[in-house]
Protein backbone atom coordinates (compact mmCIF):
# COMPACT_ATOMS: atom_id res chain seq x y z
CA UNK A 1 0.00 0.00 0.00
CA UNK A 2 1.45 3.39 -1.27
CA UNK A 3 -0.24 6.61 0.78
CA UNK A 4 1.82 9.87 -0.66
CA UNK A 5 0.83 12.50 2.07
CA UNK A 6 2.55 15.85 0.01
CA UNK A 7 4.31 16.07 -3.42
CA UNK A 8 1.43 15.40 -5.52
CA UNK A 9 0.12 18.99 -7.32
CA UNK A 10 2.01 21.14 -5.38
CA UNK A 11 5.74 21.76 -4.51
CA UNK A 12 7.34 20.62 -1.41
CA UNK A 13 6.57 18.56 1.81
CA UNK A 14 7.16 15.54 0.20
CA UNK A 15 6.18 12.43 2.45
CA UNK A 16 5.11 9.02 1.31
CA UNK A 17 3.67 6.06 3.31
CA UNK A 18 4.80 2.54 2.60
CA UNK A 19 2.82 0.01 4.04
CA UNK A 20 2.59 -3.63 3.77
CA UNK A 21 1.05 -5.71 6.80
CA UNK A 22 1.52 -4.58 10.22
CA UNK A 23 4.84 -2.01 9.41
CA UNK A 24 5.00 1.29 8.03
CA UNK A 25 7.97 3.17 6.24
CA UNK A 26 8.21 6.58 5.70
CA UNK A 27 10.01 8.10 2.96
CA UNK A 28 10.88 11.76 3.52
CA UNK A 29 9.46 14.21 5.48
CA UNK A 30 9.54 17.34 3.81
CA UNK A 31 7.92 21.12 4.30
CA UNK A 32 7.00 23.43 1.72
CA UNK A 33 7.09 27.21 1.71
CA UNK A 34 3.81 29.45 2.07
CA UNK A 35 2.33 31.27 -0.64
CA UNK A 36 1.93 34.71 -0.07
CA UNK A 37 -1.73 34.54 0.87
CA UNK A 38 -0.85 33.00 3.59
CA UNK A 39 -0.03 35.54 5.66
CA UNK A 40 2.49 35.43 8.80
CA UNK A 41 2.58 31.52 8.22
CA UNK A 42 6.30 30.22 8.52
CA UNK A 43 6.06 26.82 6.87
CA UNK A 44 3.60 24.37 5.83
CA UNK A 45 4.25 20.82 6.51
CA UNK A 46 1.90 17.51 5.37
CA UNK A 47 -0.95 16.08 8.13
CA UNK A 48 0.37 12.77 9.60
CA UNK A 49 -3.05 12.14 10.93
CA UNK A 50 -2.74 9.13 9.27
CA UNK A 51 0.71 8.12 11.35
CA UNK A 52 -0.84 8.90 14.39
CA UNK A 53 -3.25 6.47 13.80
CA UNK A 54 -0.96 4.16 12.96
CA UNK A 55 1.63 5.07 15.01
CA UNK A 56 2.58 1.51 16.29
CA UNK A 57 3.46 0.40 12.98
CA UNK A 58 5.80 2.98 11.73
CA UNK A 59 9.27 1.32 12.01
CA UNK A 60 11.90 4.12 10.45
CA UNK A 61 11.81 7.32 8.09
CA UNK A 62 13.90 7.12 5.28
CA UNK A 63 15.25 10.47 3.31
CA UNK A 64 16.36 9.97 0.28
CA UNK A 65 18.45 13.84 0.18
CA UNK A 66 19.17 16.82 2.33
CA UNK A 67 16.70 19.14 0.55
CA UNK A 68 14.19 20.63 2.52
CA UNK A 69 11.24 19.84 0.90
CA UNK A 70 12.43 16.27 1.61
CA UNK A 71 13.81 16.70 5.73
CA UNK A 72 11.87 19.73 6.79
CA UNK A 73 8.86 18.44 8.63
CA UNK A 74 11.30 16.25 10.41
CA UNK A 75 11.29 18.34 13.74
CA UNK A 76 7.42 18.61 14.22
CA UNK A 77 7.43 14.98 13.39
CA UNK A 78 9.90 13.17 15.88
CA UNK A 79 7.83 14.91 18.09
CA UNK A 80 5.35 12.81 18.06
CA UNK A 81 7.04 9.69 16.79
CA UNK A 82 10.39 7.82 18.46
CA UNK A 83 11.41 6.30 15.00
CA UNK A 84 14.83 5.86 13.56
CA UNK A 85 15.87 8.45 10.80
CA UNK A 86 17.96 7.11 7.74
CA UNK A 87 19.54 8.85 5.69
CA UNK A 88 23.04 9.88 3.96
CA UNK A 89 25.84 11.26 5.69
CA UNK A 90 25.16 14.84 3.98
CA UNK A 91 21.67 14.81 4.27
CA UNK A 92 21.91 13.50 8.19
CA UNK A 93 24.61 15.95 8.74
CA UNK A 94 21.87 18.61 7.35
CA UNK A 95 19.40 17.23 9.66
CA UNK A 96 21.22 17.26 12.96
CA UNK A 97 22.72 20.45 12.20
CA UNK A 98 19.35 21.33 12.02
CA UNK A 99 18.26 19.43 15.48
CA UNK A 100 20.65 21.44 17.43
CA UNK A 101 18.49 24.59 17.24
CA UNK A 102 15.12 22.72 18.41
CA UNK A 103 14.69 21.30 22.31
CA UNK A 104 13.73 18.04 21.90
CA UNK A 105 12.76 15.47 25.03
CA UNK A 106 14.89 12.93 23.37
CA UNK A 107 16.93 12.55 21.65
CA UNK A 108 16.65 11.87 17.79
CA UNK A 109 17.67 8.12 16.70
CA UNK A 110 19.84 8.97 13.55
CA UNK A 111 21.22 6.25 11.09
CA UNK A 112 23.79 6.71 8.22
CA UNK A 113 23.17 4.51 5.08
CA UNK A 114 25.20 4.09 1.55
CA UNK A 115 24.09 2.97 -1.46
CA UNK A 116 23.97 -0.67 -1.73
CA UNK A 117 22.77 -0.79 1.61
CA UNK A 118 19.13 -3.12 2.52
CA UNK A 119 16.82 -2.40 5.11
CA UNK A 120 14.77 -4.73 6.47
CA UNK A 121 11.16 -4.10 7.86
CA UNK A 122 8.87 -7.00 8.69
CA UNK A 123 8.29 -8.28 5.44
CA UNK A 124 9.91 -5.18 3.54
CA UNK A 125 13.61 -4.56 2.15
CA UNK A 126 14.50 -1.12 0.99
CA UNK A 127 17.93 -1.32 -0.73
CA UNK A 128 19.24 2.39 -1.59
CA UNK A 129 20.38 3.34 -4.84
CA UNK A 130 22.75 6.06 -5.84
CA UNK A 131 21.35 8.53 -7.72
CA UNK A 132 22.71 12.58 -9.19
CA UNK A 133 20.64 15.41 -7.92
CA UNK A 134 21.43 19.45 -6.85
CA UNK A 135 22.91 18.24 -3.72
CA UNK A 136 25.43 15.14 -3.07
CA UNK A 137 23.97 11.97 -1.45
CA UNK A 138 20.95 11.82 -3.16
CA UNK A 139 19.22 8.61 -3.28
CA UNK A 140 16.66 6.30 -5.28
CA UNK A 141 14.79 3.30 -3.51
CA UNK A 142 13.90 0.08 -4.54
CA UNK A 143 11.61 -1.73 -2.18
CA UNK A 144 10.85 -5.79 -2.08
CA UNK A 145 7.36 -6.57 -0.85
CA UNK A 146 5.61 -10.15 -1.22
CA UNK A 147 3.25 -8.67 -3.35
CA UNK A 148 5.73 -7.25 -5.72
CA UNK A 149 8.53 -4.66 -6.07
CA UNK A 150 8.45 -0.68 -6.07
CA UNK A 151 10.93 1.43 -7.35
CA UNK A 152 10.85 5.36 -6.37
CA UNK A 153 13.28 7.49 -8.40
CA UNK A 154 13.74 10.41 -5.64
CA UNK A 155 14.86 13.71 -6.80
CA UNK A 156 17.03 12.83 -9.82
CA UNK A 157 18.88 13.56 -12.90
CA UNK A 158 20.91 11.83 -15.18
CA UNK A 159 24.31 13.46 -14.71
CA UNK A 160 27.09 11.85 -16.60
CA UNK A 161 29.94 13.82 -15.30
CA UNK A 162 28.59 14.16 -11.41
CA UNK A 163 31.28 17.11 -9.74
CA UNK A 164 31.59 13.98 -7.02
CA UNK A 165 32.22 11.20 -9.45
CA UNK A 166 29.14 9.12 -8.30
CA UNK A 167 27.55 8.25 -10.62
CA UNK A 168 23.55 7.37 -10.64
CA UNK A 169 24.13 3.68 -10.51
CA UNK A 170 22.55 2.44 -14.08
CA UNK A 171 23.60 -0.68 -13.49
CA UNK A 172 21.95 -1.64 -10.59
CA UNK A 173 18.46 0.00 -11.93
CA UNK A 174 18.91 -2.41 -15.13
CA UNK A 175 19.24 -5.18 -13.06
CA UNK A 176 15.59 -4.20 -10.97
CA UNK A 177 14.34 -3.77 -14.46
CA UNK A 178 15.19 -7.50 -15.11
CA UNK A 179 13.85 -9.05 -10.94
CA UNK A 180 10.39 -6.70 -12.58
CA UNK A 181 9.22 -3.69 -10.95
CA UNK A 182 5.73 -3.84 -10.32
CA UNK A 183 5.56 -0.08 -9.47
CA UNK A 184 7.50 3.20 -10.12
CA UNK A 185 7.01 6.63 -8.88
CA UNK A 186 9.35 8.79 -10.77
CA UNK A 187 10.13 12.84 -10.31
CA UNK A 188 7.56 14.81 -12.37
CA UNK A 189 9.22 18.33 -12.06
CA UNK A 190 10.94 18.76 -15.56
CA UNK A 191 8.48 16.60 -17.29
CA UNK A 192 7.61 19.71 -19.48
CA UNK A 193 11.92 20.39 -20.31
CA UNK A 194 12.85 18.78 -23.66
CA UNK A 195 15.44 16.78 -24.23
CA UNK A 196 18.11 15.69 -21.47
CA UNK A 197 18.91 18.40 -18.21
CA UNK A 198 22.94 19.30 -18.90
CA UNK A 199 24.88 18.16 -15.61
CA UNK A 200 26.37 20.37 -13.21
CA UNK A 201 29.97 20.39 -14.71
CA UNK A 202 28.64 22.42 -17.03
CA UNK A 203 28.29 25.54 -14.29
CA UNK A 204 32.43 24.65 -13.07
CA UNK A 205 32.68 25.75 -16.86
CA UNK A 206 30.85 28.65 -16.97
CA UNK A 207 32.06 30.22 -13.77
CA UNK A 208 35.87 29.85 -14.95
CA UNK A 209 34.49 31.90 -18.17
CA UNK A 210 32.81 34.60 -16.01
CA UNK A 211 36.27 34.66 -13.75
CA UNK A 212 38.49 34.94 -16.93
CA UNK A 213 36.42 37.66 -17.95
CA UNK A 214 35.77 39.48 -14.42
CA UNK A 215 37.75 42.85 -13.92
CA UNK A 216 36.72 43.31 -9.98
CA UNK A 217 34.97 41.25 -7.25
CA UNK A 218 32.74 38.40 -8.13
CA UNK A 219 29.96 37.60 -6.38
CA UNK A 220 28.12 34.17 -6.70
CA UNK A 221 24.33 33.74 -5.26
CA UNK A 222 23.00 30.57 -5.72
CA UNK A 223 21.53 27.60 -3.23
CA UNK A 224 22.87 26.89 0.17
CA UNK A 225 22.71 23.11 -0.43
CA UNK A 226 24.09 22.52 -3.58
CA UNK A 227 27.21 21.72 -2.39
CA UNK A 228 28.59 20.81 -6.30
CA UNK A 229 28.13 24.51 -7.16
CA UNK A 230 30.23 25.80 -3.70
CA UNK A 231 32.74 23.55 -4.84
CA UNK A 232 32.84 24.64 -8.59
CA UNK A 233 32.50 28.35 -7.29
CA UNK A 234 35.52 27.51 -5.12
CA UNK A 235 37.54 25.72 -7.63
CA UNK A 236 37.21 28.46 -10.07
CA UNK A 237 38.49 30.91 -7.11
CA UNK A 238 41.28 28.71 -6.34
CA UNK A 239 42.47 28.79 -10.31
CA UNK A 240 42.19 32.28 -10.46
CA UNK A 241 44.21 32.70 -7.03
CA UNK A 242 41.35 34.65 -5.52
CA UNK A 243 40.11 34.63 -1.70
CA UNK A 244 36.47 33.26 -1.11
CA UNK A 245 34.02 34.69 1.59
CA UNK A 246 31.09 32.56 2.65
CA UNK A 247 28.32 35.12 3.41
CA UNK A 248 24.48 34.35 4.71
CA UNK A 249 23.30 31.98 7.55
CA UNK A 250 22.43 28.86 5.63
CA UNK A 251 25.27 28.94 3.49
CA UNK A 252 28.05 29.26 6.22
CA UNK A 253 26.41 26.96 7.81
CA UNK A 254 26.04 24.18 4.68
CA UNK A 255 29.77 24.75 3.70
CA UNK A 256 30.81 24.00 7.55
CA UNK A 257 28.98 21.02 7.15
CA UNK A 258 30.26 19.74 3.88
CA UNK A 259 33.90 20.38 5.21
CA UNK A 260 33.26 18.74 8.33
CA UNK A 261 32.63 15.41 6.68
CA UNK A 262 35.03 15.87 4.15
CA UNK A 263 32.42 16.95 0.86
CA UNK A 264 34.33 20.25 0.51
CA UNK A 265 37.97 20.83 0.66
CA UNK A 266 39.50 24.40 0.60
CA UNK A 267 43.19 24.70 0.91
CA UNK A 268 43.79 27.16 3.88
CA UNK A 269 44.56 30.86 3.22
CA UNK A 270 41.75 31.00 0.21
CA UNK A 271 38.85 31.60 2.93
CA UNK A 272 38.56 34.45 4.88
CA UNK A 273 35.84 35.74 7.06
CA UNK A 274 33.49 38.88 6.03
CA UNK A 275 35.80 41.04 8.68
CA UNK A 276 38.69 40.36 6.83
CA UNK A 277 37.27 41.30 3.13
CA UNK A 278 38.44 44.89 3.64
CA UNK A 279 42.23 43.77 4.03
CA UNK A 280 42.11 42.45 -0.22
CA UNK A 281 41.74 43.98 -2.91
CA UNK A 282 38.14 44.12 -4.00
CA UNK A 283 39.67 42.06 -7.74
CA UNK A 284 41.01 39.26 -5.70
CA UNK A 285 37.55 38.76 -3.66
CA UNK A 286 35.00 35.73 -4.88
CA UNK A 287 31.90 35.91 -2.49
CA UNK A 288 29.83 33.36 -2.23
CA UNK A 289 25.85 34.26 -0.77
CA UNK A 290 22.78 33.07 -0.10
CA UNK A 291 19.57 34.79 -2.15
CA UNK A 292 19.32 33.89 -5.75
CA UNK A 293 16.11 33.57 -4.93
CA UNK A 294 15.26 36.92 -4.09
CA UNK A 295 14.35 36.33 -0.29
CA UNK A 296 13.92 39.86 1.21
CA UNK A 297 16.35 39.03 3.93
CA UNK A 298 18.80 37.02 2.04
CA UNK A 299 22.10 38.70 1.93
CA UNK A 300 22.19 39.35 -1.93
CA UNK A 301 19.30 41.29 -1.37
CA UNK A 302 20.00 43.17 0.88
CA UNK A 303 23.75 43.69 -0.55
CA UNK A 304 21.16 45.13 -3.46
CA UNK A 305 19.23 47.47 -1.56
CA UNK A 306 22.38 48.82 -0.20
CA UNK A 307 21.01 47.23 3.42
CA UNK A 308 24.29 44.75 4.05
CA UNK A 309 26.61 45.95 6.31
CA UNK A 310 29.90 45.17 5.14
CA UNK A 311 29.55 44.54 1.22
CA UNK A 312 28.21 47.45 -0.97
CA UNK A 313 27.72 46.89 -4.34
CA UNK A 314 30.26 48.91 -6.23
CA UNK A 315 30.19 49.22 -10.61
CA UNK A 316 33.42 46.96 -10.82
CA UNK A 317 31.22 43.57 -9.36
CA UNK A 318 30.28 40.57 -11.52
CA UNK A 319 27.14 39.70 -9.56
CA UNK A 320 26.24 35.95 -10.70
CA UNK A 321 22.67 34.31 -10.01
CA UNK A 322 23.26 30.89 -10.42
CA UNK A 323 19.82 29.54 -9.80
CA UNK A 324 16.57 30.28 -12.13
CA UNK A 325 13.65 31.54 -10.06
CA UNK A 326 11.44 29.00 -8.34
CA UNK A 327 8.18 30.11 -9.98
CA UNK A 328 6.22 32.66 -7.73
CA UNK A 329 10.20 34.11 -7.04
CA UNK A 330 10.40 35.64 -10.62
CA UNK A 331 9.15 38.91 -9.55
CA UNK A 332 11.43 39.38 -6.17
CA UNK A 333 14.44 37.76 -7.84
CA UNK A 334 13.95 40.51 -11.45
CA UNK A 335 13.53 43.18 -8.77
CA UNK A 336 17.19 42.44 -7.07
CA UNK A 337 18.56 42.12 -10.28
CA UNK A 338 17.38 45.51 -11.28
CA UNK A 339 18.79 47.23 -8.35
CA UNK A 340 22.17 45.32 -8.69
CA UNK A 341 22.17 47.02 -12.16
CA UNK A 342 21.12 50.43 -10.97
CA UNK A 343 24.30 49.86 -8.46
CA UNK A 344 26.78 49.14 -11.75
CA UNK A 345 27.19 46.18 -11.22
CA UNK A 346 27.76 43.45 -14.08
CA UNK A 347 24.40 40.98 -13.52
CA UNK A 348 25.27 37.61 -15.46
CA UNK A 349 21.51 35.86 -14.80
CA UNK A 350 20.82 34.72 -18.16
CA UNK A 351 19.80 30.76 -18.95
CA UNK A 352 22.65 31.14 -21.52
CA UNK A 353 25.36 31.62 -19.25
CA UNK A 354 25.09 28.15 -18.30
CA UNK A 355 25.74 29.74 -14.85
CA UNK A 356 22.78 27.14 -13.99
CA UNK A 357 21.54 24.04 -14.53
CA UNK A 358 18.67 22.42 -12.97
CA UNK A 359 18.71 18.76 -10.50
CA UNK A 360 15.77 17.19 -12.26
CA UNK A 361 15.41 14.94 -15.10
CA UNK A 362 14.10 16.18 -18.50
CA UNK A 363 11.49 14.73 -20.80
CA UNK A 364 14.24 12.10 -22.25
CA UNK A 365 15.84 10.87 -19.14
CA UNK A 366 12.43 10.70 -17.78
CA UNK A 367 12.00 8.56 -20.92
CA UNK A 368 14.84 6.75 -20.35
CA UNK A 369 14.60 5.20 -17.12
CA UNK A 370 10.68 4.41 -17.84
CA UNK A 371 12.28 2.19 -20.66
CA UNK A 372 14.78 0.75 -18.32
CA UNK A 373 12.36 -0.03 -15.43
CA UNK A 374 9.68 -1.11 -17.73
CA UNK A 375 6.93 -0.76 -14.73
CA UNK A 376 3.48 -2.65 -14.80
CA UNK A 377 1.90 0.58 -12.51
CA UNK A 378 3.21 4.02 -12.62
CA UNK A 379 2.91 7.15 -10.18
CA UNK A 380 4.22 9.93 -11.04
CA UNK A 381 5.16 12.24 -8.60
CA UNK A 382 7.00 15.55 -7.26
CA UNK A 383 5.47 17.97 -9.08
CA UNK A 384 2.18 20.46 -9.60
CA UNK A 385 -1.00 18.85 -10.87
CA UNK A 386 -0.68 19.73 -14.94
CA UNK A 387 3.28 17.80 -14.62
CA UNK A 388 2.14 14.79 -12.98
CA UNK A 389 -0.36 14.62 -15.84
CA UNK A 390 2.08 15.06 -18.38
CA UNK A 391 3.99 12.67 -16.83
CA UNK A 392 1.67 10.11 -17.00
CA UNK A 393 0.69 10.64 -20.59
CA UNK A 394 4.22 10.38 -21.37
CA UNK A 395 4.11 6.97 -19.15
CA UNK A 396 1.67 5.99 -21.83
CA UNK A 397 3.40 6.74 -24.61
CA UNK A 398 5.86 4.25 -23.61
CA UNK A 399 3.97 1.69 -23.06
CA UNK A 400 2.44 1.65 -19.34
CA UNK A 401 -1.24 0.54 -19.41
CA UNK A 402 -3.63 4.03 -19.35
CA UNK A 403 -5.56 1.85 -16.16
CA UNK A 404 -2.32 1.37 -14.82
CA UNK A 405 -1.17 5.23 -14.24
CA UNK A 406 -2.20 6.80 -11.24
CA UNK A 407 -2.09 10.68 -11.32
CA UNK A 408 -3.31 10.61 -7.30
CA UNK A 409 -3.62 13.06 -4.94
CA UNK A 410 -2.11 13.63 -1.88
CA UNK A 411 -3.97 11.27 0.33
CA UNK A 412 -4.84 8.71 -2.35
CA UNK A 413 -4.81 4.83 -0.93
CA UNK A 414 -3.20 3.39 -3.60
CA UNK A 415 -3.66 -0.77 -3.26
CA UNK A 416 -1.72 -3.19 -4.83
CA UNK A 417 -2.45 -6.97 -4.54
CA UNK A 418 -0.17 -9.60 -6.66
CA UNK A 419 -2.81 -9.61 -9.23
CA UNK A 420 -3.67 -5.87 -9.51
CA UNK A 421 -3.15 -2.26 -8.02
CA UNK A 422 -5.83 0.63 -7.82
CA UNK A 423 -6.83 3.97 -5.94
CA UNK A 424 -8.75 2.25 -2.96
CA UNK A 425 -9.29 5.19 -0.66
CA UNK A 426 -8.12 8.34 1.18
CA UNK A 427 -6.92 9.28 4.22
CA UNK A 428 -6.45 13.09 6.05
CA UNK A 429 -3.79 14.60 3.49
CA UNK A 430 -3.91 18.59 3.88
CA UNK A 431 -1.50 21.38 4.77
CA UNK A 432 -0.59 21.69 8.61
CA UNK A 433 0.44 25.69 8.84
CA UNK A 434 3.24 26.20 11.14
CA UNK A 435 3.23 29.91 12.80
CA UNK A 436 6.13 30.46 15.11
CA UNK A 437 5.62 28.11 17.89
CA UNK A 438 1.74 26.90 16.92
CA UNK A 439 1.24 23.52 14.77
CA UNK A 440 -1.87 23.41 13.00
CA UNK A 441 -3.50 26.14 15.21
CA UNK A 442 -4.12 28.57 12.51
CA UNK A 443 -7.20 27.88 10.47
CA UNK A 444 -9.52 29.43 7.84
CA UNK A 445 -10.73 32.05 9.77
CA UNK A 446 -7.65 33.24 11.29
CA UNK A 447 -6.33 33.68 8.13
CA UNK A 448 -9.46 35.07 6.88
CA UNK A 449 -8.99 38.12 9.71
CA UNK A 450 -5.44 38.89 8.69
CA UNK A 451 -6.31 39.10 5.16
CA UNK A 452 -8.84 41.66 6.03
CA UNK A 453 -6.75 43.54 8.83
CA UNK A 454 -3.84 43.56 5.85
CA UNK A 455 -6.29 45.10 3.13
CA UNK A 456 -7.62 48.04 5.27
CA UNK A 457 -6.81 47.88 9.21
CA UNK A 458 -8.72 47.72 11.99
CA UNK A 459 -10.89 50.19 14.27
CA UNK A 460 -11.54 49.08 17.57
CA UNK A 461 -14.83 51.05 19.10
CA UNK A 462 -14.85 50.91 23.23
CA UNK A 463 -18.01 52.35 24.57
CA UNK A 464 -18.87 52.27 28.62
CA UNK A 465 -22.52 51.49 29.86
CA UNK A 466 -23.92 51.23 33.50
CA UNK A 467 -24.71 48.37 34.46
CA UNK A 468 -28.47 48.21 33.72
CA UNK A 469 -27.77 48.96 30.07
CA UNK A 470 -29.83 51.95 30.00
CA UNK A 471 -27.21 54.67 29.44
CA UNK A 472 -24.10 55.33 27.65
CA UNK A 473 -21.62 56.64 30.27
CA UNK A 474 -18.30 57.26 28.34
CA UNK A 475 -17.13 56.83 24.58
CA UNK A 476 -17.36 55.80 22.17
CA UNK A 477 -13.65 56.48 21.36
CA UNK A 478 -12.32 55.25 18.40
CA UNK A 479 -8.48 53.66 18.03
CA UNK A 480 -7.65 52.55 14.61
CA UNK A 481 -4.44 51.04 12.87
CA UNK A 482 -3.73 50.49 9.13
CA UNK A 483 -6.92 52.47 8.26
CA UNK A 484 -5.99 56.48 7.91
CA UNK A 485 -3.31 58.10 8.92
CA UNK A 486 -5.47 59.82 11.63
CA UNK A 487 -3.92 62.82 12.18
CA UNK A 488 -4.74 63.99 8.65
CA UNK A 489 -8.56 62.33 9.31
CA UNK A 490 -9.54 64.09 12.24
CA UNK A 491 -12.44 65.10 11.08
CA UNK A 492 -13.84 61.46 9.50
CA UNK A 493 -12.81 60.01 12.92
CA UNK A 494 -15.19 62.65 14.63
CA UNK A 495 -17.69 62.21 12.15
CA UNK A 496 -17.75 58.16 13.00
CA UNK A 497 -17.39 58.69 16.67
CA UNK A 498 -20.50 60.52 16.79
CA UNK A 499 -22.20 58.24 14.42
CA UNK A 500 -21.80 55.32 16.58
CA UNK A 501 -22.95 57.03 19.66
CA UNK A 502 -25.86 58.09 17.88
CA UNK A 503 -26.43 54.53 17.02
CA UNK A 504 -25.60 53.35 20.61
CA UNK A 505 -28.15 55.89 22.13
CA UNK A 506 -31.15 54.46 19.71
CA UNK A 507 -30.57 51.32 20.77
CA UNK A 508 -30.57 51.70 24.26
CA UNK A 509 -33.44 53.81 24.18
CA UNK A 510 -35.12 51.05 22.40
CA UNK A 511 -34.18 48.98 25.03
CA UNK A 512 -31.77 46.64 23.21
CA UNK A 513 -29.76 44.89 26.35
CA UNK A 514 -28.14 42.57 24.77
CA UNK A 515 -24.16 43.32 24.11
CA UNK A 516 -23.72 40.55 21.17
CA UNK A 517 -26.92 42.73 19.74
CA UNK A 518 -25.37 46.18 20.75
CA UNK A 519 -21.96 44.73 19.47
CA UNK A 520 -23.74 43.51 15.80
CA UNK A 521 -24.95 47.10 15.75
CA UNK A 522 -21.79 48.74 15.79
CA UNK A 523 -20.58 46.48 13.76
CA UNK A 524 -22.88 46.88 10.74
CA UNK A 525 -23.93 50.74 10.96
CA UNK A 526 -20.23 51.61 11.17
CA UNK A 527 -19.05 48.99 8.58
CA UNK A 528 -21.48 51.27 6.23
CA UNK A 529 -20.87 54.10 7.21
CA UNK A 530 -17.27 54.20 6.91
CA UNK A 531 -17.58 52.23 3.38
CA UNK A 532 -19.75 55.05 2.48
CA UNK A 533 -16.83 57.50 2.88
CA UNK A 534 -14.19 55.85 2.34
CA UNK A 535 -14.90 52.79 0.43
CA UNK A 536 -12.37 50.88 2.68
CA UNK A 537 -13.84 48.10 4.99
CA UNK A 538 -11.97 48.24 7.71
CA UNK A 539 -11.97 45.36 10.51
CA UNK A 540 -14.35 46.90 13.47
CA UNK A 541 -14.03 45.64 16.97
CA UNK A 542 -16.45 46.97 19.59
CA UNK A 543 -15.54 46.74 23.08
CA UNK A 544 -18.26 47.41 25.41
CA UNK A 545 -17.32 47.93 29.24
CA UNK A 546 -19.87 48.12 32.17
CA UNK A 547 -19.15 50.08 35.28
ZN1 LIG B 1 12.34 17.71 -3.98
ZN1 LIG C 1 15.67 17.74 -4.20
Amino acid sequence: MLIPLGGLGEVGKNMLVVEYGNDIVLIDAGLMFPEDELLGIDVVIPDITYLQENKDKLRAIIITHGHEDHIGALPYILKDFDVPVYGMKLAIAIIKSKFNEIPMTREPNFQLIKPKDVLKFGEMEFEIIQSTHSIPDSVAIFIKTPVGNVFHTGDFKLDQTPVDGKLLDINRIAQISEEGVMVMLSDSTNVEKAGFTQSEKVVGEAFNEQFRVAKGRIIIATFASNVHRIKQAIDAAIKFEKKVCIVGRSMENVTAIAQEIGYLTIPEGTLITLNEINNYPTEEMVIITTGSQGEPMAALSRMAKGDHRQIKIDSGDTVIISATPIPGNEKSVYKTIDFLFRLGAKVVYEKSSGTHVSGHASRDELKLILNLVKPEYFIPVHGEYRMLLKHGELAEELGVKKENIFVAENGNVIEFTKEKGCISGKVPAGRVLVDGLGVGDIGNIVLRDRRQLSQDGILIVVATLNRQATKLLAGPDIVSRGFVYVRESEDLMLEAKRFVQQNLEVSLENGVKDWATLKNNIRDSLGRFLYEKTKRRPMILPIIVEV
